[in-house]
């Protein structure tokens, strides 16, 4: 029998919804997934504790589900018949969402309480009716079954009928724990990292430093593919694309060579915190992980630390590559991450980094920079762009 779902129901994680911020969470989410569904037509509607996509396009229902997986706030998603609380209503609706063959259940939810039958009862006249009307190759069993058919009547005067639950993105909705600017290279970690902290409903920003013309427009190109996939999960990205090349060269000339990448990083830090400011954005994300390179020991991160005061968010600290490789392929950024194009910081990449630097020397060998003049240069030489879900 033809398949009927015209209704998605959609389910959000109850724990932050306590307190006085529930308005303000759900308002959010609300908004994050009308984004997510740009370009679609559909009717939204919600009810306590549930929202629900209806009249939307059948051919349109796997692109429909595939978006909201990606939104942050929601714990889990379902393809539904929705049909007026009625008995024959509800029992062909289950007939066409019900396998031919197979052990199954129904699990009936009675808010409705105005419905003449209790959910027992209601459950076994289902149950029966599909033993008779679906070619006799099916079989009932409470406890051990390969599929369990949900019917919800609701108060609503509507029931809602389903078999899977498809898992959400978990989370909390994007923006509810304000604004942090990610520190986005071409390279596999730091799209990772913004992924995982977009999750605990950060707003994302990003910022790119780039030593063109030693870095090609195609590594730019893979820095803005990668953002983009990120928007799948949080929504548009402002990037900041900052002009790196003089920076270096300053360093390169002026500095030891084993302490290039930690000089470099001190200015990565500093600037990524002028510009988060500009974007009221309260935080700093970064893609380290403890150990990783010689720039990822405690005390490289001490000393790339100490030129900010903005928090920085380091979630990959504890992770293993192969464990960040995991996350990469689930939100698609792997294969981008692997093009081969230069990294800023391979192109004056020193033959011996220093592994354990110190504060008092990095501030030494600095001493020899306009450090204020580099940066505002720089800031000021920023291009800014806009990042959409949409094109
Ligand atoms: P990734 O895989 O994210 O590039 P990595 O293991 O290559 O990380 P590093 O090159 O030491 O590590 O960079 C550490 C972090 O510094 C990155 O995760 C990223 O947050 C930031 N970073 C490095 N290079 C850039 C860049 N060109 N633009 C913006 N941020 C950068
Ligand atoms: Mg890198």
């Amino acid at each position: 029998m033809e398949v009927k779902y015209n209704c998605i129901l959609i389910r959000f994680g109850e724990i932050f919804l306590k307190g006085n911020n529930r308005a303000y969470f759900e308002s959010l989410l609300i908004k994050n997934i009308k984004n997510s569904l740009t370009g679609i037509d559909y009717r939204f509607s919600k009810t306590q504790g549930r929202y629900y996509i209806e009249e939307f396009n059948p051919e349109d229902m796997d692109e429909i589900i595939s978006r909201l997986t990606k939104v942050f706030g929601i714990h889990s998603i379902s393809p539904t018949v929705k049909v007026k609380t009625d008995f024959d209503e509800i029992c062909k609706a289950a007939a066409s969402i019900t396998p031919s063959q197979g052990v199954f259940r129904v699990t009936v939810k009675r808010a409705d309480k105005r419905f003449p039958m209790t959910s027992m009862e209601l459950g076994a006249k289902i149950g029966g009716y599909l033993l008779k009307h679906t070619g006799g190759k099916l079989k009932v069993n409470l406890f051990e079954y390969d599929f369990d058919l949900n019917v919800d009547l609701r108060e609503s005067g509507y029931s809602y009928l389903f078999y899977d639950k498809i898992m959400g993105a978990q989370g909390l909705p994007t923006g509810c724990s304000g604004n942090a600017m990610l520190l986005l290279s071409g390279g596999i970690d730091s799209p990772v990292a913004g992924y995982v902290m977009a999750k605990r409903g950060l707003r994302i920003f990003a910022i790119h430093y780039h030593s063109f013309p030693y870095t090609s427009e195609l590594a730019l190109q893979k820095v803005k593919d990668l953002a983009k996939k990120l928007t799948a999960y949080c929504g548009d990205i402002k990037l900041a694309v900052v002009p790196f090349t003089e920076i270096q060269y300053a360093i390169h000339e002026h500095c030891p060579q084993e302490f290039m990448i930690t000089i470099m990083r001190r200015f990565m830090m500093r600037i990524a915190e002028r510009i988060a400011i500009k974007n009221e954005c309260g935080a700093l994300i970064t893609g380290e992980a403890l150990g990783q390179v010689a720039s990822q020991t405690m005390q490289s991160i001490q000393v790339t630390n100490s030129v900010v005061t903005l928090p920085v968010f380091r979630p990959l600290i504890g992770s293993d590559k192969s464990e960040i490789i995991d996350i990469a392929n689930k939100i698609d950024t792997f294969d981008i991450s692997i093009r081969p194009y230069e990294d800023c910081c391979t192109v004056f990449l020193p033959k011996n980094p220093v592994i354990k630097p110190k504060i008092e020397d990095a501030v030494e060998y600095e001493s020899r920079l306009d450090i204020e003049a580099l940066i505002d240069k720089a800031v000021e030489n920023t291009v800014m762009e806009i990042i959409s879900v949409e094109d």
